[in-house]
């Protein structure tokens, strides 16, 4: 594959990122919540070009018993990407990224919802990439996050995520699908701040032991960032709510 020196492009100048950012910025950031008449809870999260939609319902009674757990409720999760998402047209079907990203979603999601409260039903969380441009699945996690508390569903505490990359020798929080691409590594890292909780961390690439020591700590950093916006966004639709604007 052709580096990014051969392609023309120079990801990092003079400190400064190919879009203008310091290692430290996160792209333009917008969330929303509430914002589907049909789900019990939802959101759409940006980061940059990057725009995520979730859908939650439940907890309610699940059509297939298959599913039901004694004790808690099951958290059912399914990362989707739309074919209008990518450059390239994407295939609507299901693909073993998108199976396993599900997956990843979800683990980083359990540690903070109260699922023993709601025993013997199903929490469904639709997330619906509709613009891919790198960290999808850490924005996933936040949209999640956020149309969980929407829906009214008891969680320990937010959780927000971002991956930080290594880009020419350099870390950089809130890598984009360029960087992702020509980088040097790619952490994806989801945290709940309030509870001290790291709830999804995965390392592409190669960095030293104190290059993740300080990649970790960016992305830390950034996070708690992240989950103040998420907590704004929720007062803000509580406001909105209250003040009949819908
Ligand atoms: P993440 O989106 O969490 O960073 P990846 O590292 O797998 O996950 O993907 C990086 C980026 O590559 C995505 O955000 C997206 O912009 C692009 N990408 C991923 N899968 C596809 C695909 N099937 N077709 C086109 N672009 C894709």
């Amino acid at each position: 594959m052709a580096g990014p020196a051969q392609a023309g492009v120079e990801l990092i100048r003079d400190g400064r990122r190919h879009d203008g950012r310091l290692p430290e910025d996160l792209r333009p950031v917008r969330m929303q919540v509430g914002i589907l008449h049909n789900a019990d809870g939802s959101a759409l999260v940006e980061f940059g070009r990057t725009r995520v939609l979730a859908a939650v319902y439940g907890p309610r009674e699940p059509h297939q018993r298959f599913y039901v757990l004694p004790d808690r409720a099951a958290l059912r999760v399914r990362y989707h990407m739309a074919p209008f998402s990518t450059d390239e047209r994407k295939s609507p079907a299901p693909s073993r990224r998108e199976i396993e990203l599900s997956k990843v979603v979800r683990e980083a999601l359990e540690p903070v919802v109260l699922a023993e409260e709601f025993p013997r039903t199903v929490i469904d969380v639709f997330l619906e990439v509709l613009q891919a441009d790198g960290g999808t699945r850490t924005a996933a996690v936040t949209a999640a996050s956020l149309a969980l508390a929407d829906a009214g569903i008891p969680m320990r505490a937010l959780v927000g995520g971002v991956a930080v990359g290594k880009i020419q020798g350099v870390l950089v929080v809130d890598v984009d699908e360029l960087e992702d691409m020509y980088g040097e590594a790619d952490m994806p890292v989801a945290a709940a701040p309030d509870i001290g909780e790291i709830t999804l961390l995965q390392l592409n690439g190669v960095l030293t032991g104190e290059e993740f020591r300080t990649a970790l700590a960016m992305a830390l950093r950034a996070i708690n960032r992240v989950v103040e916006m998420e907590k704004e966004a929720i007062r803000k639709s509580y406001l909105e709510v209250g003040g009949g604007q819908e």
